[in-house]
């Protein structure tokens, strides 16, 4: 049981993790921080919160587990204002899609805090945002990583370790780097891939009545570029570097894809897709 539970950023990721929290009967009190005031008001009354505060330093106070469940990039500002407020025992953990921006950022701030910090990362989430978006089965049997630093104490692991089970997921562990390295290639691109594909589509002239004839493949393909615009812009900076190197790859498939099109290499295209499809379906399964 998690007596008291401050949350810095009830989105969807934090305020899923509140509501499962409860239905498990794990938690008994949940205090937010958020900058937008209604957000937090909105959490009370759809009792994802108990109460919220108005400073990081009120919300942290006495608290056995503190998420940090903001964009990437307020991450910093956030582990510098909890810093002073924070006693020995609590434990600290984040949920940011990259790791290893994370904890060199929490290496800088949080000092000999480092020992009560766990990162993480669930690897759940949907395209939309805000308090309103959470709902308590998002962790049903989905992964969650760890990547503790060495640093690390192994008793604020177990919490974090707990908690994420009371949640029915399932804690894989890894180091920060290893998971933005996979990351990259499972999320980070394929985010970037919808984007690009929207905002291609969406300059042609014609794009209203190609958007109207979307079919069940395009929204399935792009469905991510409705994701949160901050969150993503952060995802890049914070893993530009793997980042970029997968995007590169991409461009080199695509080129190989254009070329064997203007040469009408129907062997050479047949090779490509059905290379694709049997990797596909043996790896992910035909779903
Ligand atoms: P979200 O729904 O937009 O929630 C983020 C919350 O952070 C907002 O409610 C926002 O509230 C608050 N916030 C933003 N900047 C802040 C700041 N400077 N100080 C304090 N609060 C701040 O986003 P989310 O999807 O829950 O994502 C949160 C984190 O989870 C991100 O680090 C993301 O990388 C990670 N994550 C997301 C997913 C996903 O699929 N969405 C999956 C796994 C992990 P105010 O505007 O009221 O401040």
């Amino acid at each position: 049981m998690i007596e008291k539970l401050a949350i810095i950023g009830v989105g969807l990721i934090g305020s899923s993790l509140a509501l499962a929290l409860r239905e498990a009967n794990a938690v008994n009190r949940v205090t937010g921080f958020g900058r937008n005031r209604s957000n937090l008001e909105k959490g009370v009354e759809i009792g994802v919160l108990d109460d919220f505060e108005t400073s990081i330093a009120e919300t942290v106070k006495d608290a056995d587990v503190i998420v940090v469940a903001v964009p990437l990039g307020a991450m910093g500002q956030v582990f510098a204002e909890l810093q002073p407020a924070v006693n020995e025992r609590t434990v600290i953990t984040d949920v940011g899609s990259a790791k290893g921006s994370v904890v060199e950022v929490a290496d800088k701030i949080l000092g000999p805090l480092m020992r009560r910090f766990v990162p993480g990362h669930p690897i759940a989430g949907t395209e939309k945002s805000g308090v309103e978006a959470g709902f308590a089965s998002l962790y049903q049997n989905r992964r969650v990583i760890l990547t503790p630093t060495e640093a690390t104490d192994e008793d604020a692991t177990e919490v974090i370790e707990n908690m994420w089970k009371s949640c029915g997921a399932v804690i894989e562990y890894t180091t920060a780097q290893h998971h933005d390295k996979v990351l990259a290639a499972t999320s980070h691109l394929p985010h970037m891939l919808a984007y690009a594909l929207v905002h291609q589509l969406s300059n042609l002239n014609d794009h209203e009545e190609i958007f109207r004839y979307a079919s069940g493949g395009f929204r399935d393909f792009t469905r991510i570029a409705s994701s949160d615009p901050v969150m993503w812009r952060d995802v890049c900076i914070a893993n530009g570097d793997v980042l970029v190197k997968l995007i590169e790859q991409y461009q080199q498939e695509l080129n190989q894809i254009t070329a064997a099109i203007k040469s009408e290499d129907a062997d050479e295209l047949l090779r490509l897709f059905g290379r694709a499809k049997s990797e596909r379906d043996s790896l992910i399964g035909n779903c």
